[in-house]
Parts: C-alpha cells; structure tokens; sequence
C-alpha cells in the first residue's frame, strides 16, 4: 500500500520512467534474512533508493530520457549501481532526467517533465525540480525515496539539490565509477549522491564510490570513512568567500543566504577569509564548449545499430538509416549540443573555441589550486536564483545555461562540491549553499555542510 501511495506521488510528479518494486523488494526481503541469520545488514541495508535513469541497470530499460534509447535493457550493471546492490540497497525505480542530462529544469526529457514538489506560497504553477537530476531530486524532496543516485557534469546533482531543499554532493573527478553510466562529457561526468541530510550523503556516497579498473580515470584510492568522520565543529577551518562570485544577475535573497551561510559557519568555529577566483567569468563559456565538444563524440554511438531505436526507411541505405534514427531519436537540446559540438571540434574553429576553452579550464584549476593556499573549503551559492515555475525559461537556452553560472567552476577542476538547504525565500521555496573542497577532501566539505543543514 505504501508503495502504491508512493507510486501515485510520483507520477503526479513524473519522477519515475519505471518503477521497479520487485528489485527494492527483494533487498528488503534479503536483509530480513541476514537480520536473522545474525550477519551483517550492510551500509545500505535495505534501503530503497532511486535511480537515475542514466545508469545501466542490468535487465531494466535504461533510457538517458531519450527516445533513441527507448526500450534498451543493459545485459550489464554499471559499477556504481552494483556497488549500491551490494551494500545491501534496493531498487525502486529509474528515475526521469533531462535528456542525455543535457539541461537544468527537467525539461529536455523524452518522457515529459518533472515536477518539483514544491510550489511557490499562495500559487499552483507546476515548479521546476532542477536538472539534469530533476527525478531524483523531485523524489527525494517528496519523500518518495530516501535517496537516490546523481550525475553531474556541470551542477546536476547540486543545482537540482538546491531548488528542492535537499543534500546532494559530487566527490572528486574519478571517486565514482563512470563504468556503465550513460557518458555526456566523460571528462567531467561524476555520479554522487542526493539524500535529505549530509549523514545520508556520507554514507551512500562510501557505498557508491570506489576504485574500478572499467574506467579508466578512476582514482586508485580507498574510500574513507566519511560517515564515521562527519564533524561539525570547524575550529581551525578556513572558509574562502570567492569575491567574483558576486555576479550581476543573482538575487538578492541569495546574496542574504551566502550571508546567513558565513554567520553559521563561523558559529561552528571557522574563520571566514576572502578569496580570489579571477577567471570564473569564463567559467560558464569554456564549460559550453568542453562539454558539447565531449558530448557530440560521446553520441556518436547511437547510429541506429547498436542501441534502442532504428528509423529504417523504405529503401534507405546506411546514411539514411544514420540520419533518419538520430533525428527522430534525439530532442532538441541534444541536437543543440551536437552541432555546437561539431562545430567546436571543426578543423576551422577547434584552435579558436576548443583549444581556447581548454586553456581556460587550466586557469580555473589553477585559481582553485591558488585559493586553497589560503582557505580549507570555498562558500558560495549554488544557484543564482531559486527554481522557477516550468516553461518560464524553456525557450532560452542561454538563461538556461545561466543556472549553472556557480556550478561548472568546480566541475572544470574536477574539486568536490556539494548544495545543502539554507533556507526558504519569501515564496516559501528553497534556497541552497554550496561548498567547494579540495581535491580528495570530500570530508572537508561534508563537514561544513553538516554546520549549515
Ligand atoms: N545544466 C548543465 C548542462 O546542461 C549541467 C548538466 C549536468 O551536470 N549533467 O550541461
């Protein structure tokens, strides 16, 4: 009954593009008869998580939200969904997302939009929940799930986090395993978590993460104990105050809540020092390219032969075949990015827009690697604004991108990064601060996040 209660939520919301009660059945099921065997529950015991449909999941449809996948069922398990199987979680569904989780409100999906579960005080315009992990985000923050899996390339774990009032944080460059996971721009594709508290971050993010020698760029590093060294006490911690993130055409309420943010942190001990960060201006460009670039050769691979859809019409050769199946498989946003992409990648323009880009990803990295000389973590909003209402910004992709002005800064340099709720705005919706650590140092940024939810 319950589940049924659930379901009905969530397609109100359109969270879920499957659902999977058996799966989240049987790890409940399972942990009954370890209790009683007296063995050990595992980190995730039972707990029934969503998915983001990004992930194979073996024998489940995995979609990436698009029409050219639809109805292909991995004979494969990515490494960080089995991980979360043997931790003992379960599955309930897979989770909706933007398309390819190209976007920022859940709105570039193949299967409709999501919904976020909150609504501005005194009105019913459906809300956006974020994207690209808007399903995850929506389900989470309507209690429908406990938790559930994240992607981020450029804020799609934090930005939805953020407009949902939820923890969600994306570790270090290679801490997941990207082995399985529907590739964007492999070069800044992370998976993380999206729970309702830091504590739960910290202990589904040790079930998720890990080395794996299927991905090439994953860290050979253990996996520490983050929930056993959760610490809000932040004595001797300095937090850096990024001057240049005082950009025009954030909101005032966020400027307040970056505000309330420092009091807090510095309630828990912390000394609050400000910091430069001099080429973020070209942070939000240089990610428009680097990611495109990666994405139009990631999807090169949806020809019509190898997965889901194929559009064969009557008499068509091979490039016809090729033409026809990716476009009626692929939304707009993902054609958009293709033929940036392309573009970007062209003999002609690769020295004066990828090259370019590349160049300016070093420089962030090295302002970061410059910033933490002087501070152990980075405050800073997550968003510019709070969620708006769907359809507000649909038929601008450059707002759009806009959303991620305070996100990709930290995806270009690999850095972990995490959104947890400060508080609600005079609508009534949520607002979320972000905390960018040092590489490896996902500790770190638990850890102020713990002084501020
Ligand atoms: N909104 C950004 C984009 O559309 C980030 C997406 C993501 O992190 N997957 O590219």
């Amino acid at each position: 009954d319950a589940f049924n209660t659930a379901v009905a939520a969530a397609s109100e919301l359109n969270a879920f593009i499957v659902t999977t009660p058996d799966h989240a059945t049987a790890a409940a099921d399972a942990v009954d008869a370890r209790r009683e065997k007296g063995e050990d529950l595992g980190k995730m015991g039972g707990v029934p998580i969503g998915m983001k449909d990004l992930f194979a999941t073996k024998g489940v449809q995995t979609t990436a939200a698009s029409h050219i996948l639809e109805g292909f069922t991995p004979q494969y398990e990515s490494t960080v969904s089995q991980n979360l199987w043997d931790a003992g979680a379960g599955m309930l569904g897979k989770l909706n997302l933007d398309q390819f989780a190209m976007g920022s409100s859940n709105e570039t999906s193949y299967f409709g939009n999501v919904s976020s579960p909150w609504k501005k005080d005194g009105t019913n315009a459906a809300m956006s929940p974020g994207g690209s992990s808007g399903g995850s985000s929506s389900a989470v923050s309507a209690r429908i799930a406990p938790a559930a899996t994240g992607t981020d390339t450029g804020g799609s774990i934090r930005q939805p986090a953020a407009f949902t009032g939820i923890c969600g944080i994306k570790p270090t460059y290679g801490r997941c395993s990207r082995w399985g996971v529907v590739a964007f721009a492999s070069s800044l594709d992370q998976a993380g978590p999206m729970a309702r508290s830091v504590e739960d971050c910290a202990i589904m993010l040790e079930a998720m993460a890990g080395f794996d020698p299927k991905d090439s760029t994953s860290l050979q590093m253990d996996v520490p104990g983050w929930e056993a060294g959760l610490d809000a006490d932040l004595k001797g911690k300095k937090i850096g105050i990024p001057k240049e993130y005082r950009m025009d055409g954030t909101d005032e309420e966020i400027l307040k809540s970056w505000e309330q943010g420092k009091e807090w942190l510095r309630d828990a001990g912390a000394e609050i020092v400000d910091i430069s960060l001099p080429h973020t201006k070209y942070a939000l460009p240089a990610y428009y390219i680097v990611a495109p670039a990666e994405a139009s050769s990631n999807l090169a691979r949806y020809d019509g032969v190898r997965y889901g859809l194929r559009d064969l019409p009557d008499g068509a050769g091979l490039q016809d075949m090729y033409a026809a199946t990716r476009a009626a498989g692929f939304g707009d946003e993902v054609k958009r990015r293709i033929l940036i992409g392309t573009y970007v990648l062209s003999a002609g323009f690769y020295d004066a827009y990828y090259t370019q880009a590349q160049k300016i990803r070093t420089l962030i990295s090295q302002d970061f690697s410059a910033a933490f000389g002087e501070c152990d973590a980075i405050l800073a909003p997550t968003t510019p604004t709070a969620s708006f209402p769907l359809g507000e910004n649909q038929d601008d992709p450059l707002a759009m991108y806009l959303n991620d002005v305070f996100a990709v800064p930290a995806s270009l340099a690999g850095l972990p990064a995490m959104s947890v709720p400060a508080m609600l705005n005079a609508d009534g919706l949520p607002l979320g601060l972000q905390i960018v650590g040092k590489p490896f140092d996902e500790q770190g940024v638990l850890n102020a996040g713990l002084a501020i939810q």
